[in-house]
């Protein structure tokens, strides 16, 4: 078991496949972003190697995420092998959906348990502007064959960011009333080179429940408020799906926060907003044992930060999401 000095249990590694993406959300990295070479992140047999260090140390739930983790070469096998590792439990990704149209059912097939999807308008338009690159059909059908394939319960994420989709956050929560998925609302975060950005435009969890009350009348909290993950879920009247919100910025859930990340290149980071992290690449790549491997990852989640501390102005600067694994 890997625990934290402040006795929380870390057991649910996101795990990023892939620095790069088809898309280029403007909340998230620039057009003209830049990505580490190849040869810079782990290769197949290093990302299987770490898993193992991880499931044996009491990692049994991985996220598998990005940039966009469907466009990592050989993703099937690689979901395969990774769900084949002693301990792993749970296998889940974060995806735009572009691909999932192709990709959904032998993902499934290779022991893929569930996706979250990104969606952040159902107007084509807007949805290109945000996400500057994207069909919106694209997704639409990736949901659609996510569900078909049996990747549920579907989870939508939508980030809201002001000006572009803060009006549209009703049409996204009444897709519950239809379908039995989750939509969550995201409170956008700073990081690096896009966070005056996100500080600007940033729409809080208690706007989007407002708008969303305005036009689906009142939304009814579930479970007494209690979180599930990092959602807070709620109800809009005769709804067969949930409605979520993610208020990691007003509301952050550290005291239960469970997990961390391992980018692409093979860095521990023990808190999405801290800059604190620990290499892992470098050390096996120069030979460490197994041993040294461990105790590099014990230590790491041992010093996991408390958690974010943006109140006082302290944004993560030394990378994007797309750069952490979101
Ligand atoms: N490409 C995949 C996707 O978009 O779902 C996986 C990686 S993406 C970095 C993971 C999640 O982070 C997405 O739901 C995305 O909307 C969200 N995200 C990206 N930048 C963000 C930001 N500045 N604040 C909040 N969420 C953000
Ligand atoms: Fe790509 Fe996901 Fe970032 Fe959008 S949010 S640019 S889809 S990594």
């Amino acid at each position: 078991m890997a625990v934290d000095r402040f006795g929380r249990n870390i057991h649910y590694l996101r795990v990023s496949l892939t620095d790069k993406c088809n898309l280029r959300c403007v909340y998230c990295m620039p057009e003209d972003m830049t990505f580490r070479p190849t040869h810079e992140l782990m290769q197949d047999d290093e990302l299987l190697f770490l898993i193992r260090l991880f499931a044996d140390l009491g990692f049994d739930k991985f996220r598998l995420t990005g940039g966009e983790p469907t466009i990592r070469h050989g993703i099937v096998d690689i979901v395969r092998e990774m769900k084949s590792v002693p301990g792993v439990e749970k296998m889940t990704m974060t995806t735009n959906g572009i691909l999932l149209d192709k990709l959904a059912e032998p993902m499934a097939q290779a022991g893929l348990d569930r996706v979250n999807i990104s969606i952040d308008t159902l107007d084509p338009d807007k949805f290109h502007r945000i996400t500057r690159w994207g069909q919106l059909d694209d997704v639409l059908r990736g949901i659609h064959a996510a569900e078909a394939a049996g990747l549920t319960p579907i989870k939508l994420n939508a980030v809201v960011v002001r000006g572009f989709n803060d009006d549209d956050v009703a049409e996204l929560a009444a897709l519950t009333l239809e379908h039995d998925w989750q939509v969550r609302f995201i409170e956008m975060m700073p990081f690096g080179d896009v966070a005056g950005f996100a500080q600007q435009q940033v729409v809080t969890d208690e706007e989007i429940r407002a708008t969303i009350e305005a036009s689906l009348g009142e939304l009814e909290l579930l479970d007494n408020g209690r979180l599930d993950g990092e959602a807070r879920l709620y109800k809009v009247d005769g709804a067969r799906g949930t409605v979520g919100f993610i208020s990691s910025v007003t509301q952050p859930f550290c005291a239960s926060c469970t997990r961390a990340r391992l980018t692409a290149e093979g860095v521990l980071r023990l808190c999405l907003l801290k800059d604190k992290e620990v290499d892992l690449l470098t050390p096996l790549r120069n030979g460490a044992s197994l041993d040294d491997l461990k105790q590099l990852i014990r230590d790491g989640v041992w010093h996991k930060p408390w958690g974010h501390d943006l109140d006082n102005n302290v944004i993560p600067l030394t990378r994007v999401m797309s750069q952490i694994g979101g």
